[in-house]
């Protein structure tokens, strides 16, 4: 359900943008390598079902989300390629995962043990596939040694009725980034867990956005392509990507309410910022319950292709900007995205914030409704 159907502010998404993207990385791809389209967290707040429906038109052979229901969410929408779920899923919970051919990942042995435990109480037809997790250096989940890698596999074949290893991956921590010390040394690391594999599985991974962007040779056969396929750069600005990538995502409102306010008076609550003159004040329905943080109060909007400062602090439903002049009801407010000669990007609010552009586009909540085009 949208919650934000009768309101005068939207998200729009821009379907060409995301196929450019991801047709853009699927054509770069070796021969025989697939991209798995990183759709978590309702596709970086995008929107998951339209925008595997994009990615899949673009090339796009399988899925990766972050939690069973999102998985779930997919196969509803009747979704039929493979879904990776990249974290842990509750081993009580991988019955549903078995009847539904969702893949899950194998972080620890563990698990794995009460994996076993569950998928044997339960006389399931098909076997739960994993992809075996690989900690060289990220430090979340998977293995840290060879050992306890070939002691999961031991355990796999005794009970390959139940389990088929399916894929085996690792996770970059600095991809997006210039030094390439630290990636240098997981990627040896990975290198030595595969010479200690008895045998490869269908799918090997490494690359998150920044890999595939950056250190193509890394691949393997398979990508996990997430937010440079929303047309962010997954580096923010200090490296410049090999392709155009074009954001997908903008906010649009309008105004509600437009004033002229005497110097002296106080606008929004704590009264933090007073007009020195007679100013115009507009007033934009979106506020921090939406999404639109309230470490925003300085940053700007764009009203007829013109930067205007919000003004005082973002309320949980409304702001306030500094217009040059009046404005009607109804006038168009870019949050994000292009207006006129002028466009704030996701990266701008994100570096304003001090977060990064992935946060700020899944902050974005279920109320402010999603438009494509
Ligand atoms: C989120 C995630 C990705 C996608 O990363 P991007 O930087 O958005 O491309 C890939 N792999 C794993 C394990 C992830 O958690």
């Amino acid at each position: 359900m949208s919650l934000g159907l009768h309101r005068n502010a939207r998200l729009v998404i821009n379907k060409q943008a995301l196929f450019h993207n991801i047709n853009t990385e699927q054509k770069r791809l070796a021969p025989g390598t697939e991209m798995f389209m990183v759709v978590k967290a309702n596709g970086y707040g995008h929107g998951a079902v339209e925008v595997a429906r994009v990615a899949k038109a673009a090339g796009a052979t399988g899925f990766c989300v972050a939690i069973l229901d999102e998985a779930l969410e997919l196969r509803a929408a009747g979704f039929t390629e493979p879904i990776l779920v990249l974290g842990v899923t509750r081993p009580e919970d991988l019955p549903l995962a078995v009847q539904k051919d969702i893949t899950t990942t194998l972080p620890s042995n563990e698990w794995l043990a009460l994996a076993v435990q569950v998928l044997a109480d339960h006389s399931l037809t098909d076997q739960l596939n994993v992809h075996i997790a690989l900690d060289t250096g990220m430090g979340r989940i998977g293995f840290q040694s060879i050992d306890e890698m070939k002691a999961a596999i031991a355990t796999v074949n005794e009970h390959s009725d139940l389990i088929n290893i399916d894929g085996i991956f690792t996770h970059f921590s600095t991809a997006d980034a210039k030094d390439l010390d630290y990636f240098h040394l997981q990627v040896n690391r990975f290198k030595r867990f595969m010479a200690a594999l008895p045998s490869r599985p269908r799918y090997v991974h490494v690359s998150n956005s920044a890999t595939s962007l950056w250190h193509q040779e890394c691949n393997g056969n398979m990508i996990r392509f997430g937010v440079a396929g929303y047309g962010l750069n997954p580096s923010g600005t200090e490296i410049e990507p090999p392709y155009e990538l074009q954001p997908a995502m903008s906010l649009v409102s309008e105004i509600v309410h437009c004033k002229q306010v005497a110097a002296g008076r106080s606008i929004g609550y704590g009264a933090t910022y007073t007009a020195n003159d007679r100013q115009w004040i507009g007033t934009v329905p979106i506020g921090y319950a939406d999404g639109y943080q309230r470490a925003l109060q300085n940053f700007h909007v764009l009203v007829n292709g013109q930067f205007c400062p919000i003004v005082g602090r973002v309320c949980m439903d409304q702001f306030m900007i500094r217009l040059p002049k009046p404005v009607p009801i109804g006038t168009k407010v870019t949050l994000v995205g292009q207006n006129g000669k002028n466009r704030i990007s996701l990266e701008s609010m994100a570096h304003f914030c001090d977060t990064i552009h992935y946060e700020v586009a899944c902050l974005f909540q279920e109320r402010l409704p999603r438009t494509y085009i």
